[in-house]
């Protein structure tokens, strides 16, 4: 097995003393070869020699999404003869954004990743089936490959969907592991069901979970991970990552957040005001990128909102851990007098087993407040069936959204417009402002 990053098995202080020298780097790096950021110290009179400690960074105002869509090349740190690979965002909310790699930061890239799957347990003896596209300018997909053959592992590049397959897959090179969505996993245990597959005599042992949460706040299964484990006996990993922040929060086997790779990545949590929340509360995840030589972002808000963990954990680490997304900032839902985050509402729809597919649209009304439809494919067409879905709704919201119900075909239109790379779960249909 390959040697485990050690900063993270360091001292609290030692890790952040470690960060701070590699801050004070990436300030210079900034100033000489970013245009975006030289002009940010510029108009805003920071002599970036001010800024010593992670505490100092709440001086500098954020970098929002907008900004990196609007000015997309003004971020651009070196000359376009030295970009590799072009990614993009996957545009959950807005247009995407492209972010550009260099050489060194695909190495950085396959670094995160190996030592994110060595976080989860991973070793060279490990088989992974990775069900999930490399194409699309996705840059998890080849993250994971690139991470995986560092580790020494084995990788079975199977694509996204097709239980069929990813089962054959299965039986027929015995894979350790799997690299999935959960909602996915789920379709895979329906149909090994319907076609008399033994699941739990399977090789596959643990899954990697990506795109969707698998803990409560509270760091628990949620439904989604429960209704996975009540049937097969797999021990799931959690993972959080964005395009932008090239860095993936990983969970070990004890399960308790996703840990920080502190060699890669700054984490603040912030609030509205760009201020760190005082310990144990929710902030906007907002990042700064470690290494990164192409894009290389500074406070940049990611739009997710979680918690932080900074106790020791069980498996050695002494790196900061994060919740599960408790909700997307653009996907506050102001309902009928209370705020919902669509996750919350998501967990309440995956309870319901008589939904098959949901997609959740909010929209204004006249009055300009927002309004929930429901769009739903329900596993039969029985008004009884109905009933019971609306009842459970209201017993949970207290008022029930509207709710449309839809034929397969249309929910796969719905959730696979062009282009998208994962089943879209929620539209904004609202006016901004
Ligand atoms: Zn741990």
């Amino acid at each position: 097995m390959n040697e485990l990053p050690s900063i993270s098995f360091q001292k609290a202080s030692a890790i952040k003393t470690y960060q701070e020298k590699k801050l004070a780097d990436l300030l210079v790096y900034l100033q000489t070869h970013s245009a975006y950021y030289r002009e940010l110290f510029r108009s805003h009179s920071i002599p970036i020699q001010n800024i010593q400690s992670i505490e100092d960074l709440s001086l500098i105002p954020p970098t929002e999404k907008e900004h990196l869509q609007m000015r997309n090349k003004e971020f651009l740190c070196v000359a376009k003869n030295k970009i590799i690979e072009y990614t993009a965002t996957s545009g959950t909310v807005g247009s995407p954004v492209t972010v550009a790699l260099t050489e060194n930061d695909l190495q950085r890239l396959a670094y995160n990743e190996y030592s994110s799957f060595a976080c989860a347990n991973g070793t060279s003896e490990d088989i992974y089936q990775l069900m999930l596209t490399l194409d699309r300018q996705f840059m998890a997909g080849m993250a994971y490959y690139s991470g995986i053959r560092k580790l020494g592992a084995g990788v079975v590049r199977v694509g996204p969907g097709v239980p069929s397959l990813q089962w054959e897959t299965i039986e027929r090179l015995k894979p350790t592991a799997i690299v999935a969505v959960p909602s996915f996993i789920i379709k895979l245990i329906q149909y090994a069901e319907d076609n008399g597959i033994d699941i739990n005599t399977s090789s596959v042992k643990k899954a990697v979970c990506i795109g969707e949460n698998i803990r409560t706040e509270q760091l628990e299964p949620n439904i989604l991970a429960q209704r996975i484990t009540d049937k097969w006996n797999i021990q799931l990993f959690s993972t959080y990552a964005s395009t932008e922040m090239q860095t993936a929060f990983t969970e070990c086997e004890a399960g308790k957040g996703g840990h920080l790779n502190p060699e890669l990545l700054i984490v603040e949590l912030i609030d509205d005001n760009g201020q760190p929340v005082a310990e144990g509360e929710a902030g906007e995840v907002t990042i700064t990128t470690l290494g990164v030589e192409g894009m290389p972002l500074l406070r940049y808000k990611t739009g997710d909102i979680c918690k932080a963990y900074t106790q020791p954990c069980s498996c050695g680490r002494h790196t900061l851990r994060l919740s599960p997304v408790i909700g997307r900032k653009k996907q506050m839902i102001k309902y009928k007098g209370t705020t919902l985050f669509a996750p919350a509402l998501f967990e309440i729809i995956h309870r319901i087993d008589a939904i098959k597919e949901y997609v959740v649209e909010v929209y204004s009304n006249e009055i300009g407040t927002d309004e929930v439809l429901l769009h739903l494919t329900a596993i039969n067409e029985l008004e009884e069936t109905q009933n019971k879905i609306k009842a459970y709704l209201q017993a949970r919201l207290r008022v029930t959204p509207h709710i449309k119900y839809i034929e397969p075909d249309t929910m796969q239109k719905l959730q696979f417009p062009d282009g998208v790379r994962k089943p879209v779960k929620f539209i904004d249909r609202r006016k901004n402002g």
